[in-house]
């Protein structure tokens, strides 16, 4: 098993910074904010109360529904809290899903450039990865040619990890009519559905008529800048939510306590939270966009969603050993030749991280 190279890159960071190398650090899937007030309130209001108990393995019913009903706001869709699980990050949503979804030696279908764990996840419940290599768009005619008779799951990632590309309802569509005449199950990974600055998501939510072969995943990390806090959801047929919280029984016995009531506060003030977040990662995503521009002399166009920019350079090894800018190698996405940069950084770190790279190259 691979170690995740955006975790392990992370860590070598931490140590350069022990031996008191001066990092910048463009590796990051955090979002780098402090917490929305509400959900400090809310976190408080656990600690005074002076109680941590185990918190029930499918996650407090309370939040649950809340979630349920977060989508059913947003998508039309008709979620009810037996068809919601909470999980401890949308990572354990996704890697729950591919423990229960696959049988040894089925194929999932990957698009590259790809989020670093999908691969591996498939690999770990005995399935094969099948990647399907795009610029940056799965198309239905790539999908057709990449299913043999072995495929059981395709994994979608609207709002893409490293690309921050967003996919029409139309595109959502066709995908959908491609797995659904194979029999395919869809993982839809939604962590970035409320970081988006250009157009409008499309949640797999909307689609009814796909309901019952589809996951969604979704996650308060990115949405509400909450990672530190763990707390994901996975939505789908009761069978396999079903599935999944015995799965959770038997491993992680469900996501803590007061990272729950933390989650309940940021999903019942949405609109507010998301919004906090957007706005506080627009200014983030300006300056960098911007002094990228300013810097290259050319009009660099940001992503439509997300907090990555993904682009041709290299090699990161010597930039980061050089310049002490930390970047994710566009291997670790099926994608080499590329790197990934965060632009969740703090505006200072940004300006001064990109004019030293301007510098070294
Ligand atoms: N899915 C994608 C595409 C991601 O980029 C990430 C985190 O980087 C995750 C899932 C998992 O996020 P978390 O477990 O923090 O909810």
């Amino acid at each position: 098993m691979k170690p995740s190279a955006t975790n392990a890159l992370n860590a070598k960071i931490d140590e350069l910074r022990k031996q008191g190398r001066k990092i910048y650090n463009f590796a990051k899937g955090d979002l780098v904010l402090p917490n929305h007030p509400l959900i400090l309130e809310a976190v408080q209001k656990v600690i005074d109360e002076g109680h941590s108990p185990y918190a029930p393995v499918a996650g407090l019913s309370e939040l649950r529904a809340a979630a349920a009903q977060w989508m059913n706001e947003r998508y039309g869709s008709d979620y009810k809290e037996a068809e919601t699980v909470v999980t401890t990050g949308g990572k354990f949503a996704v890697f729950a899903s591919l423990q229960v979804l696959i049988e040894p030696g089925d194929e999932v279908i990957i698009q590259a450039p790809y989020w670093v764990s999908f691969p591996e996840m498939v690999k770990l419940a005995n399935g094969t990865p099948v990647i399907v290599q795009t610029r940056w768009k799965l198309t239905p005619e790539l999908l057709k040619a990449a299913i043999t008779p072995k495929t059981r799951v395709l994994i979608l990632n609207n709002g893409c990890n490293p690309t921050g590309i967003l996919y029409s309802k139309e595109e959502l569509n066709a995908l959908l009519n491609v797995a659904k005449s194979a029999n395919l199950w869809v993982i839809s990974d939604e962590v970035y559905s409320e970081l988006v600055f250009e157009g409008k998501y499309h949640s797999l939510a909307t689609f009814a008529e796909h309901k019952e072969r589809t996951i969604i995943i979704e996650s308060c990390s990115k949405n509400f800048a909450m990672a530190g806090w763990r707390v994901g959801f996975a939505f789908g047929p009761k069978s396999v939510i079903d599935q999944i919280i015995a799965l959770q029984s038997q491993s992680t016995t469900g996501t803590s306590f007061i990272s729950q009531k933390a989650a309940l506060a940021a999903i019942r003030n949405s609109p507010a939270v998301s919004k906090y977040v957007r706005d506080r990662l627009s200014q983030k995503r300006k300056v960098f966009f911007d002094t990228l521009s300013q810097l290259t002399n050319t009009k660099i166009e940001p992503p439509p969603a997300g907090i990555y920019y993904f682009t041709k350079i290299g090699p990161v090894e010597e930039i980061l050993d050089q310049t002490g800018i930390a970047l994710v190698p566009g291997e670790a996405f099926g994608t080499p030749g590329y790197a990934r940069f965060s632009f969740a950084e703090t505006e200072e770190e940004i300006v001064e991280g990109l004019n030293k790279l301007k510098k070294y190259l």
